[in-house]
């Protein structure tokens, strides 16, 4: 990678290497064990004059999105979350029964599910052929699309412009950010509303979430990054709102630069925040990768010394990030017993590269392991709930980030 993706800068300053990794979401099914498995690396640089922060788009989405393993209405409090957003956004730009919603990477349509709820009229568009057949199946139009400034152009002419258009969780997950902005523009109306929630980079660096890199990620934005990112589309950041979603989330409410006005009190209180942590300088981001490291150090200290006392370890949650974490720090079965996850696409599925098998959640009752290695630590509240049953047999939980810590299940 010679130039930033954003402002054509050559100016890239290394944040952290995490060497060469398989593709996160690449899950090996039985017969695929004895196949050769190719590996990326996973490099963050940070672009010292936009301050856009981007792994090479080694992948394309085209290879990791067509079959996508991950369906959002897996997770409980995502489900809540898209309720919730849905009556904000519903309040915020003023939707009428006449209205018309358009999400991109609309994902099983768990989101615009509330929309049709609501009698208005939507589209998602979701480049996934599996994940976008079952938001079909549940009544949410979809179509089979990525975004580009011609898809983005075709469905307005089909559909007309769109008064509010979503894009959660997409942001970071396409190597053409300005191609993608530009679409979101051809979406909305010239007096409409964008919406994006994008993990925010600050909490990224500040909660040593270094897991959340992976190849699928191919940027990591703080506001002032996000700024410069929407005005290459013509786009102007309004409001923002800071969320708990994937450890410490964004949520950027923008308008066509014409029709936009001045940013909220929120959004400079943010960009205050962004620069007293340094990150418009590139030491504000390399103290970071000791910090990386030292989670590293940190677990393999925990499994190493759990295997020699004769206790068993396994996992809970086959999340994406969960293989940044276990490639990173080279674990293997003989650390990690196995994974198990809540979504049936998974079972009988090996993580990449580092293989662990994945069965479903009631195999840990079965066998009752002394510790269960949570690799989902965004859902740490819902989870710490949910497994609170492995306390029966003195089973304890373990969070690897942001820091090591073992857990005493609550009653
Ligand atoms: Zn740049």
């Amino acid at each position: 990678m010679t130039r930033c993706r954003l402002c054509g800068s050559s100016a890239l300053g290394s944040v952290v290497d995490l060497g060469a990794t398989p593709p996160c979401e690449s899950f090996l099914a039985a017969d695929q064990l004895d196949k050769p498995e190719p590996a990326y690396p996973l490099h963050l640089r940070v672009c010292t004059d936009c301050w856009l922060a981007q792994i090479p788009p080694l992948i394309k989405p085209e290879e990791t999105f067509t079959e996508y393993a991950y369906f959002s209405s897996f997770s409980t409090s995502w489900v809540e979350h898209a309720r919730t957003f849905v009556a904000d956004a519903v309040e915020r730009a003023g939707l009428g029964s006449d209205a018309f919603v358009v999400e991109v990477a609309s994902n099983d349509g768990y989101l615009l599910k509330h929309v049709v709820d609501r009698g208005i009229r939507c589209l998602g568009i979701e480049p996934s052929v599996n994940v976008g057949a079952a938001a079909r199946d549940a009544g949410v139009p979809t179509l089979t699309e990525f975004l580009s400034p011609e898809t983005g152009a075709a469905v307005r002419a089909a559909n007309g412009p769109a008064d509010l258009v979503v894009a959660n969780n997409v942001y970071a997950h396409i190597p053409d950010v300005v191609g993608f902005t530009e679409g979101l523009r051809a979406l909305v109306a010239d007096d409409g509303w964008v919406s994006i929630e994008v993990q925010h980079l600050l909490t990224l660096i500040e909660e040593n979430q270094y897991d959340t890199i992976y190849h699928e990620h191919f940027q990591y934005y703080t506001v002032a990054s996000a700024i410069r990112a929407l005005a290459s589309g013509g786009l102007a950041l309004v409001d923002v709102e800071l969320l708990p979603t994937h450890g410490g989330s964004i949520r950027l409410w923008a308008r066509p630069s014409e029709v936009a006005g001045e940013p909220s009190q929120r959004v400079l209180d943010v960009l205050d925040r962004e620069k007293a942590a340094g990150l418009q300088e590139l030491s504000g981001y390399t103290e970071f990768s000791a910090r990386v490291a030292k989670v590293r150090r940190d677990l393999l200290k925990f499994l190493v010394t759990a295997a020699e006392d004769g206790k068993t370890v396994v996992g809970y949650g086959a999340p994406g990030k969960g293989n940044t974490l276990l490639n990173h720090c080279g674990i293997r079965p003989d650390l990690l017993a196995y994974t198990v996850d809540r979504n049936p696409y998974k079972h009988g599925r090996f993580t990449p590269g580092t293989r662990i098998p994945i069965l479903p959640p009631e195999q840990i009752g079965v066998d009752k392991p002394d510790y269960v290695l949570v690799l989902p630590w965004n859902l740490r509240t819902e989870l710490v709930e949910q497994l609170a049953y492995v306390h029966e047999w003195g089973g304890r939980l373990v969070f690897p980030i942001p820091e090591l810590s073992i857990v005493e299940v609550k009653r």
